[in-house]
């Protein structure tokens, strides 16, 4: 099942779990808008490229769209089009007035050199500056993308509209960007495991973590953790995969990829399949990359006893079924990684009111939100009888239906 498929499989399980009107359903499934644009630039050595890049804007009856833009070589419609709408349940799930979009180009930014994404990034803002804005839809980070690559689109879109900082988010600080925005993701997991752990009477300190993914989330996740006291016992990312049964140091390894790049011949573990990775004994699972890792390929063999999920849609279908009859419990997405996008909310309102905020306030804030947000889910899954993800799916599409009926809906 591809990830649009996955993901509109769990809004219809929430919609008639809510009982939804089958002709509300299908607005709230397709969407507002989908841009397609050709890219072209000149590379450095002269010949020109063409890549492809999209804005799929799901819905806006909760406020501007909003979502990352994602440049990685598996960008394409439907993909971007699930992120999208689980950026809108999640907006809805985290409480901040914004519905939900997604973007992103079809390149392997790791191929192109630092001036090519500059025009790359420029081009694309050509293309859809338009069609976004601080009312309109909000672009922020994602993967293969960064503060300097807001840092571009606000360039380029300011030359069209004028200065207009609250047009992305997740801006270098000295354009606007929020403190702890860069963190956010990671903090927000963090919070959310221990919201989720607390129900079991149980802490982050002395449980053991694997976390796949050591790319900004879960960089920043495995150093909170470790700064908790929890073990993480294997990390991986595309340069490899690395364990040690004691825990690994990683202030150490952080240093160690700072100064290399990759997490190969890091003298603090061994390094190991990451394929057995996902696999691998522990309590906490915490997948930081790409969707669709854990399937039927991999479920019935999963051991951990909890998992995150701080990437998007990590979790396949058929997974989930196989992960919930081994009784293992999955803290959804729209949940476990919505705190970018909450920080994201902090970061367009400062720019708004031309205010900064301190450091702490920001994870002050964020862990409140973070904190209500479990409440309301379990609230959620109390009323319907359900797991943690369709509590959080009836938890945002209820609110996103609601404000939709209060626009003026006449079923
Ligand atoms: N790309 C992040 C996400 O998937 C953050 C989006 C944002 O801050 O708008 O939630």
């Amino acid at each position: 099942m591809n990830a649009l498929a996955a993901t509109n499989r769990n809004f219809r399980l929430a919609s008639r779990l809510l009982g939804l009107d089958s002709k509300l359903e299908k607005s709230l499934l397709i969407p507002f808008r989908e841009i397609k644009v050709e890219c072209t630039i000149p590379k450095d050595d002269g010949t020109l490229a063409t890549y492809v890049g999209f804005r799929i804007q799901h819905d806006n009856a909760r406020g501007p769209m909003k979502g990352g833009i994602r440049y990685h070589p598996e960008v394409e419609p439907d993909e971007v089009n699930a992120l999208a709408q689980l950026m809108t349940w999640k907006t809805a799930v985290a409480a901040i007035p914004y519905g939900g979009a997604k973007g992103g180009i079809g390149c392997n930014p790791r191929d192109l050199s630092k001036s090519e994404l500059e025009r790359l990034t420029r081009v694309f803002t050509q293309k859809i500056h338009d069609l976004i804005g601080i009312h309109t839809d909000v672009p922020a980070p994602d993967m293969g993308t960064n503060a300097q690559t807001m840092a571009w689109i606000l360039d380029e879109y300011s030359k069209f509209h004028g200065h207009s900082p609250a047009v992305v988010t997740g801006k270098p600080i000295d354009l606007g960007g929020s403190l702890g925005r860069e963190a956010a993701t990671g903090r927000g997991v963090v919070y959310a495991t221990e919201a989720l752990l607390a129900e079991y009477e149980k802490s982050i300190k002395g449980m053991t973590f694997v976390i796949q993914g050591f790319g900004n989330v879960g960089s920043w996740a495995s150093r909170l953790i470790h700064e908790k006291g929890g073990k993480v016992i294997a990390v991986s990312d595309i340069t490899g995969a690395l364990k040690n049964p004691n825990g690994i140091d990683i202030p150490e390894l952080l240093k160690h990829k700072e100064a290399t790049g990759s997490l190969k011949s890091f003298n603090g573990g061994d390094s190991m399949d990451p394929n057995e990775l996902l696999v691998h004994e522990c309590d906490v699972l915490i997948p930081c990359a790409l969707g669709g890792v854990l399937n039927r390929e991999n479920a019935a063999d999963v051991k951990a006893k909890f998992i995150i999920e701080a990437a998007n849609h990590p979790t396949d279908p058929e997974a989930d079924e196989i992960l919930s009859k081994k009784g293992v419990i999955i803290l959804p997405d729209i949940y476990a990684n919505a705190g970018g996008v909450t920080v994201s909310y902090f970061e367009w309102v400062q720019n708004i009111q031309g205010f900064m905020w301190d450091e702490e306030k920001v994870n002050q804030e964020l862990k409140k939100y973070m904190t209500k947000a479990f409440h309301n889910i379990k609230n959620m899954c109390q009323s319907h009888d359900c797991n943690l993800r369709m509590g959080a799916f009836t938890l945002g599409v209820n609110r996103v239906a609601r404000a939709t009926i209060l626009r003026g809906w006449e079923a």
